[in-house]
């Protein structure tokens, strides 16, 4: 379970407005009223509503696939993409490039483990409240990553950064480290990470 912390400045002086909000929900507000879940009183923001797209429809059933990556720009990356192919099936492939040297280190291979992925990043690392860029200046030490999400008939949303990481990033690696874990190869790229060949 990931420990509740705001998705914009990580405090956990939180409010779940869902309990309080239900009887007022009940008698006046209309659901758009109240279309963010938590309050946080450290920043005095609230996040967690349903996420849609540009023309009405809720995110989560339109996602076609994801796509993470990581990297250095001197030292090479790693990326993994999920793509959906029908409602409970995806396949996923693991790309690497570690001083140029740019291979597949895992083949394509299917699992239904799309859905859940996005659950979690809607529900419990509360994507659609992250910002879309987290230090877009140029990275001295030359890191940086990227998250793209693919939507049916809209353009990609895309998150990155340099140096800065999201509030939920820890969470956000540990989801797709099982994966990487597959490979016996790390996702982050260290100079004492030595590549098994
Ligand atoms: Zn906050």
């Amino acid at each position: 379970m990931t420990k509740l912390k705001c998705p914009h400045c990580g405090m956990i002086d939180i409010i779940d407005l869902l309990p309080l909000s239900t009887d007022l929900l009940w008698e006046t507000l209309s659901e758009d009223d109240l279309k963010h879940r938590y309050y946080c009183g450290s920043c005095d923001k609230y996040f967690g509503a349903t996420a849609y797209t540009e023309d009405g429809r809720q995110v989560i059933p339109y996602i076609t696939g994801l796509c993470f990556y990581t990297g250095d720009y001197y030292k090479g990356f790693a990326q993994i993409g999920f793509r959906r192919h029908y409602p409970n099936c995806c396949t996923y492939k693991i790309t690497m490039c570690r001083d140029d040297n740019h291979e597949e280190v895992l083949g394509r291979r299917a699992c239904g483990d799309l859905s859940r992925l996005i659950d979690s990043l809607y529900y419990d690392l509360f994507l659609d409240d992250w910002q879309r860029t987290y230090d877009a200046e140029e990275s001295p030490n030359g890191t940086y990553w990227k998250l793209i999400i693919f939507i049916e008939d809209e353009e990609k949303r895309e998150y990155s950064g340099t140096q800065e990481h999201p509030v939920y990033w820890d969470e956000l690696l540990a989801l797709f480290q099982p994966y990487f874990d597959l490979t016996n190869r790390s996702m982050l790229y260290s100079d004492n990470n030595q590549i098994k060949v």
